[in-house]
């Protein structure tokens, strides 16, 4: 197709990560319509996007880490029709006092760095308070007026907690909205996973070859290296699907929504491993809030490895990525004047973290999608 010219196309998708993808895949496996993607990049796959980092041959992940992790047995049955998966449980550790330990911080890292009596008698107390296995938010525990759990609770908001909210969003942890901080747990159990879900994985190919097959369709074109911006007055559709920034889309006309950026540096070290694990936390040392060592997501055997660095940082349009959307009253409100222009278009759709200006795991992000596919399959029936 020819997009310098005008141009009709039956179904427009902005934007080639997840959601495009699963509404893509959607609208041609099930209505038999032609889908044309375009994405401003030069890959597929949105933030999901790995490679082989060709010095090491270790499969990277080039937006940050990602484990896909849900409850949702429909989201994983239909995201497994595009491929098998290599088994993956996350366990996170964070350095405390010099000491790596499990994150979310659990009976595990409190026996870790406590005196032993200490760490009996304060454990008691916890499972007393909360009972066993059961999870509390920092906030609560900080509330407790009891002294031994006290002391552990700004212990752990000290060490584990504030030092890692400074460097991620740049506030403080009493200026960080309490949707966030309010939401950090400490598990009074000792299960070390990071996640709990019961499907846990990574695609056993990667997530490139499963980005690939979902989009494998006769009927879906896709055209990468393309801008919204430089398209939009060229091309004309019967629906559009856009999953590109809300704010963007409407030339920023309220203003800019805020972001969180990272800068993520990978290096490649002539040893076989470099760390203990899959990701380490530095809430208190170092600008880098995490470091993650690749190879231990598909166990590859590589004579070298290669890491990365996540320095967090402010976001600029055009500058870098737009991560995570920084949770507050007064964005939300400037948000919601933007999803108000959007649901006044007409065969318009407004998809993905960006659209939505909401942090979204994968899970919720593919299920967002098959809702909103859903929805227009049922007022197509309805109109038959
Ligand atoms: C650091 C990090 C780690 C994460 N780890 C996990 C994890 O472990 N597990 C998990 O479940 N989730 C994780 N996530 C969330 C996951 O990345 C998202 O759920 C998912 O990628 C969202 O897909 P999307 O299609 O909505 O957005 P994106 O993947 O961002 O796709 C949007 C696409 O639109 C394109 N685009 C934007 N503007 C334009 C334009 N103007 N013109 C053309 N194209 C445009 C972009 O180039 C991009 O390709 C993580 C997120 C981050 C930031």
């Amino acid at each position: 197709m020819n997009i310098s010219k005008k141009e009709h196309v039956k179904n427009l998708v902005v934007g080639c990560g997840l959601s495009g993808m699963v509404v893509a895949e959607r609208i041609a496996s099930q209505f038999g319509e032609s889908v044309f993607i375009i994405d401003k990049r030069a890959h597929i796959g949105g933030n999901i996007y790995d490679e082989k980092e060709p010095e090491t041959g270790v499969t990277v992940h080039r937006y940050g880490p990602h484990v896909f992790h849900t409850n949702d047995k429909q989201v994983w049955d239909y995201v497994s029709r595009f491929t098998e998966w290599h088994p993956f449980m996350s366990r996170v550790k964070a350095v405390v006092d010099g000491t790596e330990v499990p994150v979310p911080f659990n009976l595990n890292s409190l026996h870790a760095l406590f005196p032993r009596t200490m760490a009996t008698r304060i454990e008691g107390k916890l499972i007393a308070a909360f009972g066993f296995n059961t999870e509390v938010p920092i906030l609560r525990l900080r509330e407790t007026e009891e002294a031994d759990l006290r002391q552990l609770a700004d212990f752990i908001y000290e060490k584990v907690f504030a030092g890692y909210t400074m460097k991620q969003w740049g506030l403080t942890a009493e200026q960080l909205d309490s949707s966030v901080s309010g939401r950090v747990p400490i598990r009074i159990g000792r299960d070390d996973r990071y996640f709990r879900d019961t499907y846990q994985a990574v695609p056993s190919e990667g997530y490139t070859a499963l980005a690939r097959r979902m989009i494998d369709h006769s009927l879906i074109e896709l055209r990468l290296n393309t801008n919204w911006s430089d398209v939009k007055e060229t091309i004309s559709y019967d629906r559009l699907f856009f999953t590109g920034p809300i704010d963007e889309f409407f030339d920023y006309k309220f203003g800019a929504l805020p972001y969180r950026s990272l800068d993520i540096q990978f290096r490649n070290l002539p040893r076989e491993f470099a760390q203990s694990g899959l990701q380490i936390n530095f809430p208190c040392n170092y600008d880098f809030t995490r470091s993650v060592e690749y190879k231990y997501f598909m166990d590859e055997k590589t004579p070298h490895t290669t890491i990365s660095r996540e320095y967090p940082c402010a976001y600029s349009p055009g500058q870098n990525e737009p991560y995570y959307p920084i949770p507050s009253a007064e964005n939300d409100a400037l948000y919601r004047r933007y999803q108000q222009l959007a649901s006044s278009l007409p065969n318009t759709y407004f998809l993905g973290r960006l659209a939505s200006y909401r942090y979204f795991n994968m899970d919720q992000t593919v299920e967002a999608a098959l809702q909103c596919f859903a929805k227009i399959e049922t007022t197509l029936n309805w109109q038959k």
